[in-house]
């Protein structure tokens, strides 16, 4: 990628300078699942982008996610649920869209969730019990499951690979004509006469009129407004089961969850830490894990343990996402996604693309302003 504008004190070196600067349309800071469907988004609609990434793309929250579309509105705030029914809506087509532009395989799985119901659960949700029942019997449905105390319900909600996504959707936009820069920390937004003008390294500026900070949970250390972002720490291992087909579905039980892919491979998560920016795993916690998972299958006392790994979730106080412009004329935030990134990720890029390229929105994310936060 061209190098953009250096600084310099002489007015000639300046303009000569300024002759070859490459300037986009959209600089997005950060290069994780939500950044990247906004390129492509965006490129979509004539947009010129430029994705500045400190590492590599998709390696931080969106890497470690477990990727189920929890989408049933069982453990999430109210004031999200109907972005994530409409992320939901969309997701076949993004799925679609990607694999298609990528050649890759995202692994989308439909065959549905098993969730074990606390009685705090169905008091909460009354219609658990009458809408979702088990359409067979546990045991035909999931032969491999051990015994649970807890009643058994059937949502409809799918899985993806994450890191296969964020690999396709890293594909789709550079194949789109998104310009990549990796190993690209931003240092600050740069203004002029108040407004956003571009992002600066340190090293060198990178101009653009229209700045998006979809840095994770780093999104709070850009100037220069600091958003109350912070990593929530997860721990997460997989599994290499004997069988394929050992589960078909997701399995979800209060002391863990199961996710598996079609390779074989079976994803048991997820801690929820306050812990900083510590991305250490704990032997403990994960040996807790792996008996937990063993519990709930116990076939998974056989299986080669693959990996353990931890990744920092954005979570912002109230827990919701912060979409939309800032106080700063050109300057937009998409971060905060906490828990549902990837399943946000097709709904966060549609309503941001249309917030930026201008027109109706289709959803109402007013919950989500970062005006919340801007005093
Ligand atoms: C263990 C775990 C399990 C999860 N399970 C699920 C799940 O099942 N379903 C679900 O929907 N969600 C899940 N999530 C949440 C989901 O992973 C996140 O919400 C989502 O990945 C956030 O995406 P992002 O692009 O905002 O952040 P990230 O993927 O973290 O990307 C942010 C990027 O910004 C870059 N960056 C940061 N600062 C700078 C800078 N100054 N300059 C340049 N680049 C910078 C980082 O390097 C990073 O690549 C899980 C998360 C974890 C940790």
């Amino acid at each position: 990628m061209e190098a953009t504008r250096g600084r310099s004190s002489s007015s000639l070196l300046t303009l000569l300078y300024n002759r070859r600067v490459k300037t986009w349309d959209v600089i997005i800071i950060g290069g994780g699942i939500i950044g990247l469907s906004l390129s492509i988004a965006l490129r979509k609609r004539g947009a010129t982008v430029l994705i500045l990434e400190r590492g590599q793309p998709g390696h931080e929250a969106s890497y470690a996610a477990a990727g189920m579309l929890a989408d049933f509105p069982l453990e999430m705030p109210s004031a999200l649920q109907p972005l994530a029914a409409a992320s939901a809506r969309l997701y076949p087509e993004f799925v679609h869209a990607l694999q298609d532009e990528s050649g890759m395989s995202v692994d989308l799985r439909d065959q549905g969730t098993i969730f074990f119901a606390t009685p705090e659960h169905l008091r909460e949700h009354p219609r658990l019990a009458t809408d979702c029942a088990v359409p067979l019997q546990l045991g035909e449905l999931e032969p491999a499951l051990g015994q649970v105390d807890l009643p058994a319900v059937y949502l409809k909600e799918s899985s993806v690979d994450p890191r296969a996504l964020t690999a396709a959707a890293l594909k789709a936009a550079r194949h789109r004509g998104v310009d990549i820069s990796s190993g690209t920390t931003a240092s600050a937004v740069l203004l002029s006469n108040g407004r956003a003008t571009g992002v600066g390294t340190g090293k060198t500026e990178y101009c653009a009129s229209v700045i998006v900070n979809c840095a994770g949970a780093w999104a709070g250390q850009l100037s220069p407004q600091q958003f109350p972002i912070r990593p929530v720490k997860g721990q997460m291992l997989s599994l290499a089961a004997a069988s394929r087909n050992l589960l078909r579905h997701v399995i979800r039980a209060p002391e863990i969850y199961l996710v598996p892919r079609s390779d074989g491979r079976i994803l048991a998560g997820a801690t929820v830490e306050e812990a900083g920016y510590d991305k250490r795993t704990e032997a403990d916690t994960i040996q807790r894990m792996h008996r937990a998972a063993i519990h709930l299958v116990p076939a998974l006392a056989q299986a080669r343990m693959l990996e353990a790994w931890a990744g920092l979730r954005p979570g912002s106080p109230d827990n919701l996402p912060i979409l939309g412009a800032t106080r700063t004329p050109g300057y937009f935030v998409a971060t905060g996604h906490f828990r549902d990134g990837i399943l946000l990720a097709p709904v966060t890029a549609h309503v941001m693309a249309q917030m930026i390229i201008g027109g109706e929105l289709e959803y109402d994310v007013s919950a989500f302003s970062p005006a919340r936060f801007e005093s």
